[in-house]
């Protein structure tokens, strides 16, 4: 039989932890009104400047040329020099709003763990980690489950490429403790301990984090990595480009490229029914990366996000101040965005690993439990605001009209964890005769993944 423990016995474990506080009244990037035109008259001049000279110097840049440039140019990306999430930055995602998202994960991670059969190391990596929020709620879990993990070994990985985030992440896993590496060459930039001394270390890229059993995560990561936009004409695709308006030199606008481009010969799909693409050339590339490593080394990967699966067309847009953004406005000053396409992560991934989902975060979050986490939590709180935060940030989760069916979840699997597993040894959760039964899962590959 499959082993499997139960996530209402693990939400009985939590009673302990504080109360989810971190609900916020801000929006997600799903629910924002169009720009006010004072936002969009100011330019970040020294990314624009940028991008006219180098469109002056080499002609139109590709869509994520332009992107990757705007959001993760190592001196001006928005990425890099700003903290632009929470209800005064530009949008707010899940593990801010409660952190009963970043709990249930954190369950998922353990499940994963045991179901690979408990293997000695467990490396935790997070790529895009934002505040640290997430990967700071995962680490309560990890630390309230301590004898869950008996001598096994825990360490966290970062991928992040802002120096401002990383020093939040160091804030809010190590208490500001964490150091910065001696040269910028070094691939681990950063590094430190959490207060339960587990060791935390920062890279730039995923090839630079070490081989070993590692669970990934990638919560609103993949919709920021740049996208190629191709159209249909009657003489093929096309690729979409960013030019210099030439009607007003200091404004951007988007053209056609008169002939095939590199990307636009080798990145359509031969059978693509769709008259406008985006592709994620980048995001295909780390999906290899993942599922090479998960095929070499065990473990499992969670990515979360809104898309699609290879249905929509034209999804590239900004978000400012929680409001939709021009794309081509005031480059450097806004978040750019577009949905991840789960069809070509899956087709990335290839048959080396198990592929499961894309499933909505409504069933994700409910078959992990969260109405009996929900439920423990307002048992252990008396305070009306609290209790209004509490009901409020789980609608705001799972609620099919908000964020509940606009975010999915895919997960990359070994192959073994769908085969029919050894059964553990000296697991305590084990000794229960009759566990209480499953939450029901009616995405029938959620049973899968989660338990
Ligand atoms: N996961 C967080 C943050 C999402 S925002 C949350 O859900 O709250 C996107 C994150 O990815 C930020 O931390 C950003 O700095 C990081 N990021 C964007 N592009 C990146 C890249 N190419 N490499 C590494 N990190 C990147």
């Amino acid at each position: 039989m499959r082993f499997s423990f139960n996530t209402q016995q693990l939400c009985r474990v939590f009673i302990s932890l504080p109360a989810a506080g971190r609900w916020r009244a801000a929006q997600s990037r799903l629910f924002c009104s169009s720009p006010s035109s004072s936002d969009q008259e100011k330019p970040r001049a020294s990314m624009l400047r940028h991008l006219t000279s180098k469109i002056k110097a080499t002609g139109p840049v590709t869509v994520a040329e332009y992107m990757r440039e705007v959001l993760t140019n190592p001196v001006t990306g928005y990425y890099v020099k700003n903290d632009m999430l929470g209800p005064d930055g530009d949008f707010i995602t899940s593990p801010e709003i409660s952190q009963i998202f970043g709990e249930l994960i954190g369950v998922w991670i353990i499940s994963e763990w045991m179901g690979a059969g408990q293997p000695k190391q467990l490396q935790l990596v997070e790529l895009g980690p934002g505040r640290g929020s997430l990967c700071s709620d995962v680490l309560r879990v990890f630390s309230q489950l301590r004898s869950v993990f008996g001598g096994a070994t825990v360490s966290v990985h970062l991928v992040e490429v802002s120096p401002v985030l990383s020093r939040l992440q160091s804030q809010s896993l190590t208490g500001n403790s964490s150091q910065e590496a001696d040269s910028e060459d070094e691939p681990v930039y950063r590094h430190g301990e959490t207060a339960a001394g587990l060791p935390v270390s920062w890279y730039r890229r995923l090839d630079d984090v070490p081989a070993g059993f590692s669970i990934f995560l990638a919560h609103e990561f993949f919709d920021a990595l740049p996208i190629h936009k191709f159209q249909r004409t009657v003489k093929g695709w096309r690729e979409v480009m960013v030019d210099i308006d030439p009607e007003k030199p200091d404004r951007l606008r988007f053209v056609m490229a008169p002939s095939p481009t590199p990307a636009s010969s080798t990145l359509v799909q031969a059978d693509e029914r769709r008259g406008h693409v985006e592709v994620c050339a980048e995001g295909g590339v780390i999906v290899q990366q993942l599922a090479r490593r998960i095929a070499a080394d065990g473990g499992a990967a969670l990515i979360a996000d809104y898309g699609h699966d290879g249905t929509k067309t034209d999804t590239f847009r900004g978000f400012k101040g929680h409001q939709l953004h021009d794309v081509l406005s005031s480059p450097g000053s806004a978040d750019l965005t577009a949905d991840v396409d789960f069809s070509y992560l899956r087709r990335m991934a290839g048959g080396g690993v198990a592929c499961l989902g894309p499933v909505t975060q409504r069933t994700f979050l409910k078959n992990m439990g969260i109405d009996s986490r929900l439920q423990v939590l307002l048992r252990n709180c008396s305070d009306p605001t609290t209790r209004k935060q509490l009901t409020g940030s789980y609608d705001m989760l799972t609620n099919p009209a908000k964020m509940g069916e606009r975010f999915h979840f895919f997960s990359l699997l070994h192959h073994s964890r769908l085969a029919k597993p050894k059964k553990p040894d000296g697991l305590k959760l084990e000794k229960k005769k009759s566990p209480a039964p499953l939450p029901a899962a009616p995405y029938w590959p959620l049973s899968f993944l989660v338990f």
